[in-house]
């Protein structure tokens, strides 16, 4: 079997990569890296999970060390973009461990974060940059960050990119690119939007084609319970009570379900967090790392916050809502079985969801299998439906808790907030999915529904 040596990488490459415990290259690493390796363009079919950050991470590292340009003040040699601040910073968490021995330089740059910090990190330049667009832009603009002098271009999960709306942050960013450069391209899917994206960032490829979406379903056990919206909350807590249920990841379709989610759980002492836009970027990381540790072993996330969470050892996925895209339930799924394990899926399914499971069935070629409600579901149900009275004190205490604005009075709820483009919005319909920066640093005003 090939070894990373095989495939051309250099000892402080493979150095970290041991010290990681990484022997064996996951197949799109085998097929990307000499590719990169020997400076082509790349236009990589693959999700997250399959390895794709190493596959393109390592041998750009080997050719920013080979090309041995410095880097200068405010300037980076390797700009990866990424649509999501989670993404990003699992990103440089992983150049950083892969450029250990190699000496690279690394920093990371999205919303949510103080713009003086990174000004300062970028101060003095760095080897490797990993950006949301909005935030660079803005860095851009106030002349923070040069791109001038970038060697490699990657643009990462470029279908969630444009999903977000993106498209104009892209466009203006990569006008800013030398023409001269390495540009490698990722998407899990790749529809006629992505493939005339990724035209206009390469040159002559290689493709590399790892999983179709379909095919990350088929490491997943997965079935489907036909259940009343009503009742989902009963079901979700009845089966958290299940001890072989380690770590979970809930899905929800908006915010505010997620939210709700977690304070009826709380209400029937099952603790868990949310992760989604509306919370900072430090609650997010807590979040994340009570659920790493195992802490809070219950997440509750939308899709785009889910992006790019990288925990090994999910052992569930439960979407509470199917997603109406059905890519995204394959996306979903995804966050277990990570690194080659086994991992279950268990869907909760309202008669309006059907249509959903019925494209996520075609998309996957899968039948999902139904499983029965609980035997003592309505007895269950309804001891768990007497706790929701609590619920709505719980409710009444957290507006009461809501951070008082200068003179005390309390900020209005917010009903509308800045937020990327709806990836839930109806494909061709508009939508707000025109926006051009969305993301991290800014946007338009929208409903808040993820
Ligand atoms: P990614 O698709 O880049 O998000 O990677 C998915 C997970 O696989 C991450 O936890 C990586 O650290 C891990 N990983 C990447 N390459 C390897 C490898 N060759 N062997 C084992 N695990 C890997």
């Amino acid at each position: 079997m090939t070894n990373f040596t095989d495939l051309g990488l250099a000892e402080p490459l493979v150095r970290a990569l041991e010290a990681k415990g990484y022997s064996t290259p996951t197949p799109i690493q085998a097929q990307a890296i000499p590719h990169v390796l020997e400076g082509r363009d790349l236009l990589g079919i693959a999700q997250t999970g399959t390895g794709k950050t190493a596959a393109f991470v390592l041998p750009s590292i080997q050719r920013l060390v080979e090309s041995g340009k410095r880097v200068l003040p405010t300037h980076c040699r390797m700009l990866v973009l990424a649509p999501t601040r989670e993404l990003a910073s699992q990103i440089a968490e992983s150049a950083r461990a892969y450029g250990k021995f190699s000496r690279m330089s690394v920093a990371t740059v999205f919303g949510g974060t103080s713009i003086n910090k990174n000004r300062q990190d970028m101060a003095r330049g760095v080897d490797i940059l990993v950006a949301t667009p909005g935030r660079l832009l803005d860095l851009i603009e106030q002349r923070f960050v040069s791109l001038n002098l970038i060697e490699t271009l990657v643009l990462d999960e470029a279908d969630q990119m444009l999903d977000l709306g993106f498209i104009h942050a892209l466009r203006k960013i990569v006008k800013l690119v030398p023409r001269q450069r390495q540009t490698l391209f990722f998407s899990a899917t790749m529809p006629q939007s992505i493939r005339e994206l990724a035209d206009q960032f390469i040159k002559d490829p290689a493709l590399v084609s790892i999983k179709p979406a379909a095919t990350t379903a088929e490491r997943v056990d997965q079935y489907a319970t036909l259940v009343n919206q009503a009742e989902k909350q009963a079901l979700l807590t009845m089966t958290l009570r299940d001890p072989a249920i380690d770590r979970v990841l809930v899905f929800t379709r908006t915010k505010h379900g997620a939210d709700r989610v977690v304070r009826l759980l709380g209400g029937n002492g099952i603790a868990a967090n949310a992760i989604h836009g509306n919370k900072s970027q430090a609650n997010r990381e807590r979040a994340l790392a009570a659920f790493k540790s195992g802490e809070v072993p219950v997440l509750v996330a939308t899709d785009i916050a889910a992006r790019g969470i990288d925990v090994s050892g999910v052992s569930h996925v439960i979407n509470f809502e199917l997603p109406n895209v059905p890519e995204q339930y394959v996306h979903r799924i995804g966050r277990t079985a990570r690194a080659g394990n086994d991992g279950i899926a268990i869907s909760f399914v309202a008669d309006d969801e059907r249509p959903y499971l019925r494209d996520i069935e075609k998309l996957t070629r899968q039948k999902i299998p139904l499983k029965a409600l609980p035997e003592n579901f309505l007895a269950e149900a309804a001891k768990i439906a007497s706790t929701r009275s609590k619920q709505s004190v719980t409710a009444q205490q957290e507006r009461d808790e809501r951070p008082r604005g200068p003179r005390g009075v309390r900020p209005p709820r917010k009903t509308h907030e800045a937020r990327p483009a709806n990836p839930y919005a109806p494909r061709g319909r508009g939508g707000n999915r025109r926006r051009g920066r969305g993301g991290q640093g800014g946007g338009g005003r929208t409903h808040a529904s993820a």
